[in-house]
């Protein structure tokens, strides 16, 4: 017999044969130490045992019973699959009814003891246990505290059978290295490794149990922190322009400007200049609600940086917002800036000031360093621009750069020259702060949380099939009164993908750091076109004939897009039918009406920024979110949309009802798989940034933390982007 070790191959496993490898080894296990590594996500207790006698309904329970007779049914209106089972201890009897499991009653034994775990309820007057859960009494899963793990599991790999399997290999934890300095075990009352691996498959206790999850959690979103924490190290190493403001020009250009800026506006503004006076790089994240006035805030960053002869890119993810960038800073920096001194580089499309320009000539203009503020889509990066004097980088609506396209700009910057650029990304995705903390430690943070004065609260209506007719009144009324609205159209496709989950565009709203907007699994290009094509035919053939009705999706040409834009900010048609290109940054005042068709089935993220783009005027401006035809009932997300207008709370929201699992579940999001840290928990986060600070001081390189740093390394694999 082999000797088994942690390094020891699956296969070499008692009862592993050819199916389960290949099911293992699809979750990555492939050795020993693999198997040990599975944590469970939770357990079944079986440790508070009633009596049947003392038995009340609601609340879960586990009773020691043995089984007397088990039977198969059928229930007659509904044709469900019932396994009924009847049990008895010293005090009484009673039945165990398993839904839709028919499998279960084959492993049951007639005359034997039975741990059941469930909910206690009444069936047919009588006091039943529903769909328990159940470990046979004698056998080597059983332990004293009767804490029984369950594993995510498939068709193949079940909790039983994988408790049988892990079992048996506990004692091999003790062989597992420690990979925590000890310094770190002591200061915050952690678990040794090898003791957290074990007792998290069969703790001896509940607290112990904690315990280790505690210690397995630390480790995780420590490592992120040392990761982070080490970036941040490094970023501050690079040299950068040190931009010192003037903030004389600062006073004068706000106080041109038609309003004041808000209170925010003004700290965060301030915390920037600060940041670019500095002879390292900044790299700071400022987030703020839609409509909170990012623009202006990095318009004043780059007004300064242009100030001193110095270059600014502002890189926006669509054609349509790096257009809208340009107007904007052209106008409002005109008084300011020479002509010619802000320009606009797209895949179609170069201009400075009013000239069109071509590539070559562009970038000449760049190279010469007469165009100083750039705005700009990812077309820039792949260009090999020369920036001669490149000070600041903007990274607008940075969510929609996928995370390594994000790494990637890092990369090339800090490869430029001699200065790396002081870094500034925008994101109208609120995050809560303890995930912040966790993910974005690497930044500085600046929060708008406040908007301009004024703004009127958007009314939001979810809108059954029913009431269409009464909102199409609605809308031509106020398409009489001057105003204008946008249409997104809804999405018709409605397969189910692979995972046998329903293909819900947006769905993926919320997820930390990534590309946040990214459907899991989204209807193609194609189909959403033909969505919105007809749509379009719909609207303006049958319900508004005598209205202007226009389209806008992502296949247009840039040039095409950026017309029909202008055309609707000036006035020449009444409607945009559109796909979800309109979802980030447009500014469109005169627009009071945001329709969302199959708004079940956006994410709430996604929704509250189409709402976004409307209200942004002076006018009463209002959001309907229509549901489907046949389409599932209002949720609880489309009310919190409509209670609720500030997008921080709406993103706690949003954490809470899809839970914290989906928000790591996202491979995009750029952060390692984490199996045990829980994104919510403030308290093991904030441990572990002390934690992360404290190693970080003592060796900024890990140098004195050889096994650290290797542990580091392994981890850092998980990271996309590396
Ligand atoms: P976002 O943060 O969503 O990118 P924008 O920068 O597009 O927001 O600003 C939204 C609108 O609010 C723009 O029309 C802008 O001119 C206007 N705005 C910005 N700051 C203020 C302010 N302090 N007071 C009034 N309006 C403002
Ligand atoms: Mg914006």
């Amino acid at each position: 017999m082999v000797k088994i070790t942690l390094n020891t191959s699956i296969a070499a496993l008692k009862g592993i044969g050819y199916r389960y490898r290949e099911a293992l080894e699809k979750k990555g296990i492939e050795k020993v130490k693999d198997l040990l590594f599975y944590f469970p996500f939770r357990y079944d207790d079986f440790s508070q045992i009633k009596l049947i006698g003392e038995l009340q309904a609601g609340g879960k329970v586990t009773v020691e019973a043995k089984i007397g007779r088990v039977e198969k049914k059928i229930t007659f209106r509904r044709r469900m699959k019932l396994t009924e089972a009847l049990v008895s201890d010293k005090t009484g009897s009673m039945k165990i009814i398993w839904f839709n499991q028919p499998f279960i009653a084959q492993s049951l034994r007639k005359g034997e003891i039975y741990r059941f775990s469930g909910k206690v309820d009444f069936n047919s007057g009588f006091l039943a246990l529903h769909n328990p859960s159940f470990e046979k009494m004698a056998g080597p899963s059983v332990n004293t505290a009767g804490l029984l793990p369950v594993y995510h599991e498939d068709y193949l790999l079940t909790s039983r059978w994988l408790r049988r399997q892990i079992h048996p290999l506990l004692p091999l934890t003790k062989k597992i290295p420690e990979t925590l300095p000890e310094l770190l075990l002591k200061n915050y009352g952690l678990l040794p490794l090898p003791k957290a691996a074990r007792e998290i498959h069969f703790p001896a206790s509940p607290k112990i149990k904690d315990a280790a999850r505690r210690r397995l959690a630390f480790e995780e979103l420590f490592l992120i922190q040392l990761y982070l924490g080490i970036r941040k190290l490094k970023w501050k190493k690079h040299l950068a322009y040190s931009v010192i403001p003037d903030i004389n020009l600062t006073k004068k250009f706000a106080s041109c400007l038609p309003f004041k800026l808000t209170l925010a506006q003004r700290r965060s503004a301030w915390e920037i200049l600060q940041d670019l006076g500095k002879s390292y790089p900044m790299n700071r994240l400022l987030e703020g609600d839609v409509g909170s006035g990012k623009t202006l805030v990095a318009a004043i960053a780059a007004l300064n940086v242009a100030k001193r002869g110095l270059q600014a890119v502002i890189l926006a993810p669509t054609e349509i917002l790096a257009f809208q960038h340009f107007k904007t800073l052209k106008q409002e920096l005109q008084d300011f800036l020479p002509l010619g001194s802000v320009g606009v580089f797209t895949r179609s499309q170069r201009r400075t000031g009013g000239k069109k320009l071509s590539k070559n000539e562009f970038l000449l203009k760049v190279k010469s360093n007469q165009v100083k503020i750039i705005c700009a889509t990812h077309a820039v990066l792949q260009e090999e621009v020369k920036f001669p004097e490149l000070a600041l980088v903007v990274i607008d609506e940075q969510h929609r750069f996928g995370v390594s396209q994000r790494s990637h700009l890092q990369r090339k910057l800090s490869r430029l020259g001699k200065n790396v650029p002081h870094l500034l990304s925008m994101s109208a995705t609120p995050i809560p702060r303890t995930l912040a903390l966790a993910i974005y430690s690497d930044l500085e943070l600046s929060i708008l949380n406040e908007l301009p004065k004024g703004r009127r609260k958007i009314i939001t209506r979810i809108v059954a099939p029913a009431n269409r007719k009464l909102m199409y009144q609605f809308i031509r009324q106020e398409i009489k009164k001057g105003r204008q609205a946008f249409v997104i159209c809804p999405l018709i496709e409605d397969k189910l993908n692979v995972n046998g989950e329903k293909a819900l565009f947006g769905e993926a709203s919320f997820a930390p750091g990534g590309e946040l907007f990214q459907p899991r699994s989204s209807p193609t290009k194609q189909q959403e076109i033909r969505a919105v094509k007809k749509e379009q035919k719909v609207l303006s053939e049958k319900i508004f004939p005598d209205l202007k009705v226009a389209l806008l999706h992502g296949r247009m040409k840039g040039k095409e897009k950026e017309r029909i834009m202008l055309d609707f900010k000036d006035k020449k048609f009444h409607i945009l039918v559109a796909t979800s290109v309109v979802e980030v940054g447009v500014d469109i005042q005169n627009a009071t009406v945001m329709l969302v068709e199959g708004a079940e089935r956006f994410g709430l993220a996604q929704l509250h920024q189409f709402r976004g783009r409307v209200g942004r005027g002076e006018h009463q401006s209002y959001c309907f979110l229509a549901l489907s035809e046949g389409g599932i009932n209002a949720n609880r997300r489309l009310k919190a949309l409509q209670k609720c207008e500030d997008g921080f709370r709406l993103a706690e929201q949003d954490l809470k009802i899809r839970g914290p699992g989906e928000f790591f579940g996202e491979r995009q999001s750029g952060l390692p798989d984490l199996t045990m840290a829980n994104l919510n928990d403030s308290e093991i986060i904030k441990t572990a940034r002390a934690a992360a600070a404290l190693i970080l001081a003592k060796s900024p390189d890990l140098s004195e933390y050889p096994v650290l740093k290797t542990r580091l390394e392994l981890f850092k694999k998980g990271f996309h982007g590396e």
